[in-house]
């Protein structure tokens, strides 16, 4: 499968991606895991991103689309992949689609996961995340809590608070997703790939991702 995740923060991309990669062979590329890993290794593009990321803001388009042309290109992209936060912005989705026509590549559609403001603040300041890079399971204290206390489930490392999750950064997150991703939705709806999905449970999600390949 090759498709688009679309959703306001905390709308399940992450959640809706773990599972839908355990049922097929597409690979999970979430630019946020990715931009979370450069920070956390500092590497020149954790540097530039970590100002932008801890206020809620995005990260500039050209440092997004340097390391999504390449991601692209390796080798495990091939069986499919699922675009988890990118694109994030009309430039974005521009230049994605100079991409894909080069390397011949054809989306099979953009989910837009549709929730309520208020389910996605009470998830997200509820979230807690692995902080072992290569993992990143996602918790909830409420819904899906740790089986051992702020201790993940698959690797044993610490369980974290995002440090974009406190209300402030949350707030501002969702007002940056309003008006910069928002009109992505319009977007694809023109292109004939947009597909409404009412957020129910995830597995509903996922059976009707699935069911629309
Ligand atoms: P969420 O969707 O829950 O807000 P992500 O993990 O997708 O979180 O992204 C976290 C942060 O990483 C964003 O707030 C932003 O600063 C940055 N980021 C992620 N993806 C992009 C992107 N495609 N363009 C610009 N910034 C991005
Ligand atoms: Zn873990």
């Amino acid at each position: 499968m090759r498709i688009i995740l679309l959703g306001a923060p905390g709308a399940g991309k992450g959640t809706i991606s773990k599972l839908l990669t355990a049922r097929n062979e597409s690979v999970h590329i979430s630019t946020g895991d990715i931009l979370r890993n450069a920070v956390k290794e500092q590497t020149p593009l954790g540097k530039k991103a970590k100002q932008y990321m801890d206020s809620g803001d995005l990260v500039p388009d050209s440092l997004i689309m340097g390391i999504m042309e390449e991601r692209l290109q390796e080798p495990d992209c091939q069986k499919g992949f699922i675009f988890d936060g990118f694109p994030r912005t009309i430039p974005q989705a521009e230049a994605l689609d100079e991409i894909l026509a080069k390397l011949n590549i054809q989306l099979d559609f953009v989910a837009n996961l549709d929730v309520d403001v208020d389910v996605v603040l009470d998830r997200l300041t509820t979230r807690r995340t692995c902080s072992n890079p290569s993992c990143q399971a996602i918790y909830n204290i409420k819904s899906m809590p740790t089986k051992v206390e702020d201790i993940c489930d698959k690797c044993g490392s610490p369980v974290i608070q995002r440090s974009d999750e406190t209300k402030e950064a949350i707030l501002n997150r969702l007002e940056t997703y309003n008006i910069q991703t928002t009109p992505l939705v319009d977007y694809y709806s023109q292109k004939g790939l947009l597909k409404n999905i009412k957020a129910l449970s995830s597995d509903d999600v996922v059976n009707e991702i699935m069911a629309g390949l």
